[in-house]
């Protein structure tokens, strides 16, 4: 029988963590209860850590937004101080009843390549603070992910906050597609950031999701981009190399052939969505 867990603290939650060898925190459990029911994960018990108020809200704190990973989806989704790719992603993801449960350090640590969260993330800037019972460290978000369900957390360690710089001048949007037009998981999903001032793009950074074995960042496409009024060839130029770059796989939702294909149009349409939002979306 598998025990559940209610700490009144983050600190009575590390220590949890510390002291039982196969524990698993469990925020909204939309992912992992589906995997407890398959047992394709062997646990002993669960720690609800969904209402520790250390780890649920959006705050703004000097010049980055801390997000708590208990955060639900739903929130994330509407919560206006928050950049538009990151709100759109969220606001994607499942139905109503998915993000009123799901949280977002729930898609973050479930870490599958199609998590609407992560593209999102990568182009924001977006750091992870990471928590165990003997210390506390920081990475960016780039470096938390290892591959399907792989990430750097060890065993015992917390995902404790989720900052984003506040980059007031810095435009944001999201792009995504799957097999049907709601309650979908992304066949290929895409976000973009930079600013945009006067006709100039700078510092463009973009990601895509389900396109290798995790959300990536891709540098080339952000050098053809960085200094760019955005004429024709310049965009065709960025599509195809984003096309290029990815490393999709065939899958059940889609074929790598299709997911190359389809990365074009996301990428044109996130493209220009971008220049035509109002600052600091
Ligand atoms: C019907 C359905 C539709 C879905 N549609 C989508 C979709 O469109 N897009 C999408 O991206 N996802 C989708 N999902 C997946 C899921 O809803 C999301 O990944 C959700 O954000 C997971 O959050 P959760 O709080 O439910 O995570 P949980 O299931 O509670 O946890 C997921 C994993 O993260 C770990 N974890 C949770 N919080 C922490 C923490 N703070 N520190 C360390 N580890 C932690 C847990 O131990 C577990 O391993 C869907 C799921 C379902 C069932």
């Amino acid at each position: 029988m598998v025990r559940y867990i209610t700490p009144h603290s983050l600190n009575e939650a590390l220590q949890i963590l510390d002291q039982e060898e196969h524990c698993l925190p469990l925020a909204g459990g939309t992912d992992l209860t589906l995997l407890v029911r398959d047992r394709t994960v062997q646990v002993e018990c669960l720690l609800d850590i969904s209402k520790l108020p250390e780890l649920v809200g959006v705050h703004q704190e000097g010049g980055e937004i801390r997000i708590g990973p208990s955060t639900t989806l739903a929130d994330v989704a509407s919560s206006p101080q928050l950049p538009t790719a990151l709100r759109t992603g969220a606001g994607w993801i499942g139905s109503p009843q998915i993000r009123a449960l799901g949280t977002i350090g729930g898609n973050i640590c479930n870490a599958s390549p199609c998590g609407d969260t992560l593209s999102p993330l990568l182009v924001l800037g977006g750091r992870f603070r990471l928590r165990s019972a003997g210390g506390e460290r920081e990475v960016p978000a780039e470096a938390f992910f290892l591959g399907p369900k792989r990430t750097i957390l060890t065993r015992g360690e917390l995902l404790v906050g989720i900052h984003l710089p506040r980059e007031d001048d810095r435009r944001s949007t999201f792009r995504k597609i799957g097999g049907r037009g709601a309650q979908t998981i992304a066949q290929v999903n895409l976000a973009i950031s930079a600013c945009w001032r006067e006709g100039i793009l700078r510092q463009p950074r973009l990601a895509v999701g389900s396109a290798a074995p995790t959300p990536i960042r891709i540098p080339a496409v952000e050098r053809i981009l960085d200094g760019q009024s955005l004429g024709d060839e310049v965009i065709a130029e960025a599509a195809e190399r984003t096309a290029a770059e990815i490393r999709p796989i065939c899958d059940q939702r889609a074929s790598d052939r299709y997911r190359r294909w389809v990365v074009r149009a996301l990428f044109r349409d996130a493209l220009s969505s971008l220049t035509e939002q109002e600052v600091y979306g």
